[in-house]
Formats: structure tokens, C-alpha cells, sequence
């Protein structure tokens, strides 16, 4: 390894890869097309919200006055529907309008009755109880015109697309998805759909890891499989070097005869680790190929989808120094006995119950890391810390899937 750090912590790792970031562009698209991007620039309001005082109800619209006894019979003056076309109407003491949720207060109203409290008989209403000043929606309480509501790298869920049109924005500054390569590297590796020979098995990382590249916000190019071979791997990652932003390669890292992605990154790329304290997942490296950041994932399905969520996910992240998606992490207890070990951050696939006593995680299946099952019928991912003990009643952090 000359020297290259080996078989480090999960933070040393990060802190190795976070020194060659992917540096993404930012481009400017129609707000229909935001959603799951993340923020270039600090977005200000261009209005209030509300733009003016508004009923919170459908309702009376009234003068308050604290000296009136209820009920009270009031002359209604007009309709306020939600377009406001009422809006030179001025209320004068002993009137009411009517008026529709989010329809402009007249002037010299202040307070507003529901619907549901109300008689109305002919050109009269009767208000059962005191009409309610809170009901009243006042113009920018939600947000002032010129107010900073959302911040350069902030996730654009659905809510916060919705505040974009509310604040007046039809486009929006965006960073562009950043298009990672993913390369399956092994002879034994068919794609789905074709028969299996003796000694073959389906190829199936270049589908999760294409899936969690979407999770992440980006774009998955999947490269067929490559065969164990230095010439034909050499040819492959210029392909995905010369048309990607960062390449994720999976099998191939480890000791084995065949592992020729590392000895391939270690006599021809730049190799920045290799080896990362957690299990299942030791193997992965890390370093440059052409210049292009390389992912080395471990070649077993279960290693490869943690080793993303542990390193490639924190990476992209910083990348575009957002906090999305977010990891959601829970404290629960676990029912079943985790092995744990002095050096290593130990993942294990569990189900999550949700019971009084709080949250509880159960390891209902054999923990190999070439189980896929495993992981695709579990909720979470226990953080064990090395050292730390995983007997059953042990409070641990969870990380959800
Ligand atoms: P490797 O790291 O190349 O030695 O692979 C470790 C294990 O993962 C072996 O059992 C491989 O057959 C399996 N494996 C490697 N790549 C894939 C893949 N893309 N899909 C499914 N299994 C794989
Ligand atoms: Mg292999």
C-alpha cells in the first residue's frame, strides 16, 4: 500500500474522500422539475404571505366589540368570496359579510365567526358567541417580503417546492444530478433474465446501488458487467471516467486472486485508502481514477448497499454541503444478541417494533453479507461502536433504511 492509510475508521475515510470532492453545477429549472433537487442559492421571499389580511374560515366577518352580549343579530352587507372582488366593501358597526376562507378582510372588520356558529335568517345574522380576531390570517405572518426562507443546500421536498411558488418563484437556482457510473466486476455475474450455468449467479449490485444513487438525488449510468480482467476493467472505467462525475465500481477489492479493481487502482489510479473499520464492509477503497473520484465497494450485496449508506451517501452529501436525504437514526433495544468487536462499526440488519417501552430491534435472519433478504426485509442498520456491547437490553443507535 506504500504507505496509504489501511484499515481505517469510518470518519478517517470520510475525511480522506471529502478531500476530493465532486464540484456540481448549478442550473436554473422550471419549478415542476425541482422536486428532490437541492437548493444553489439562498432563496428571499418576493411577497408576503399572506400577501393581505385573509379569513382563516369560512364565516361572518365583523367588527370586534368586547361590549356586546352574543347572541347578536347583525346585518349582512355583502359576500366576500376568495378573489376578493368585494375589496372596496367597508363594514360599518352592525354588519357582517359573509365571506370565504382566504378571501381579503373587508376594511373595519376585524374578527371572523365560522359558518357553524351562525344563523342565517334573510338579510340578518345571528353570531351564537363572540366573533374571533385569531381567525384573522394577517398580511406576512408567515413570511415577511425580503425574508431568507430557505437556504443554498436545502433539499427541495414537496413542501418546500410549494413555498418556492408562494414565495413567487417560477424557476429555481438548482445543483445539476451528478451522473455516477456504477461497474460490476466479476465472471461469475449474469444479468437477470438470461439461465444460469453451473458457478454463475445473477448480477444484482448495479440494481441497488443504481437505486440508492436515486435515493441520493443523482444519476445512475450502469455499466454491463465486467469480466475479471485487468484490459477489459482498464477500458471500462475510461468509459465511465471520460462520461461521469464519479464511478462506483462493486466486487473485486478484496484479497482474492481476482480482485483486479484494486490491483488495477493500486498499479494504474491513485489510491487514497483502502479498508474501512466496519463489518459487514471492510473492503472498500478509495482514490482517483483519471482524476475521477472511485468508489471500490466490496463485491457482497449486503457490503456494497452499507458501504454506500456509511461512506459514498456522507460524500455526496458534502459534496453539495447539504444534509439530504437525511439520515434518520433511532435509539432501540435490542431483543436478540449482537457480536460486536474491538475495532469496527458493527451494522446489523434488524426489524424495528415500535412498542411502549420504546423501540425495540429484533434480528430475525442469518447476518452473512451475501444475504440480500436480509437487508431487503429489515428496517434498520444497528451502529454498534467498536468495543461497545451487544447483549440483548443494550440501548443502540439504529440507522433507518
Ligand atoms: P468479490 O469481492 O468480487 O470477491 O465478491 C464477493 C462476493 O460478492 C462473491 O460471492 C461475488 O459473487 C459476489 N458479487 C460480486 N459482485 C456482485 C454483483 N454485482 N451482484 C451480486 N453479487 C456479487
Ligand atoms: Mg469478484
Amino acid at each position: 500500500m506504500d504507505g496509504r492509510p489501511y484499515f481505517i475508521s469510518v470518519e478517517e475515510a470520510r475525511t480522506i474522500c471529502n478531500t476530493t470532492p465532486v464540484q456540481p453545477n448549478a442550473e436554473h429549472l422550471p419549478l415542476d422539475r425541482c422536486i428532490g433537487r437541492v437548493l444553489a442559492e439562498d432563496l428571499t421571499s418576493k411577497v408576503d404571505d399572506p400577501p393581505f389580511d385573509n379569513s382563516a374560515m369560512d364565516g361572518f366577518a365583523c367588527k370586534f366589540d368586547s361590549e356586546a352580549t352574543y347572541p347578536l343579530s347583525l346585518n349582512i352587507v355583502g359576500l366576500q368570496a376568495a378573489t376578493g372582488e368585494n375589496e372596496a366593501l367597508t363594514l360599518r358597526d352592525g354588519e357582517a359579510v359573509h365571506i370565504m376562507t382566504g378571501a381579503p378582510m373587508p376594511p373595519g372588520a376585524d374578527a371572523i365567526l365560522p359558518i357553524e356558529r351562525c344563523e342565517v335568517a334573510g338579510q340578518y345574522v345571528r353570531l351564537l358567541e363572540p366573533p374571533k380576531p385569531h381567525f384573522v390570517r394577517k398580511k406576512g405572518e408567515n413570511l415577511e417580503q425580503g425574508a431568507v426562507a430557505l437556504s443554498k443546500g436545502q433539499h427541495l421536498t414537496p413542501s418546500r417546492v410549494g413555498l418556492c411558488a408562494t414565495m413567487g418563484y417560477d424557476t429555481l437556482p438548482v445543483y445539476t444530478r451528478l451522473n455516477i457510473g456504477i461497474v460490476s466486476t466479476g465472471d461469475e455475474l449474469k444479468p437477470p433474465g438470461q439461465p444460469l450455468n453451473h458457478g454463475e449467479i445473477y448480477e444484482s449490485n448495479s440494481f441497488g446501488l443504481a437505486g440508492l444513487v436515486e435515493w441520493a438525488g443523482h444519476t445512475p449510468v450502469r455499466f454491463p458487467s465486467v469480466a475479471d480482467s485487468m484490459d477489459a476493467l482498464r477500458q471500462t472505467l475510461d468509459e465511465a471516467a471520460k462520461t461521469c462525475d464519479i464511478i462506483l465500481t462493486s466486487g473485486g477489492v478484496s484479497m482474492g486472486e481476482f480482485d483486479y479493481v484494486r490491483r488495477l487502482m493500486e498499479e494504474e489510479g491513485d489510491v487514497h485508502f483502502w479498508r474501512m473499520k466496519i463489518r459487514p464492509g471492510s473492503p472498500p477503497l478509495f482514490g482517483l481514477w483519471k482524476e475521477t473520484p472511485l468508489f471500490g465497494l466490496p463485491g457482497n450485496p449486503v457490503s456494497s448497499h452499507v458501504v454506500f449508506r456509511m461512506l459514498v451517501a456522507p460524500y455526496l452529501r458534502h459534496s453539495l454541503s447539504t444534509d439530504a436525504p437525511k439520515e434518520w437514526k433511532v435509539r432501540a433495544r435490542l431483543c436478540d444478541p449482537v457480536k460486536s468487536t474491538n475495532d469496527c462499526i458493527t451494522l446489523r440488519r434488524v426489524t424495528l417494533v415500535s412498542t411502549d417501552e420504546g423501540m425495540m430491534a429484533h434480528q430475525p435472519r442469518h447476518q452473512g453479507s451475501g444475504n440480500i433478504e436480509s437487508l431487503a426485509s429489515a428496517d434498520g442498520l444497528t451502529l454498534l461502536q467498536p468495543g461497545q456491547s451487544g447483549e440483548v437490553g443494550t440501548w443502540v443507535d439504529v440507522l433507518v433504511l
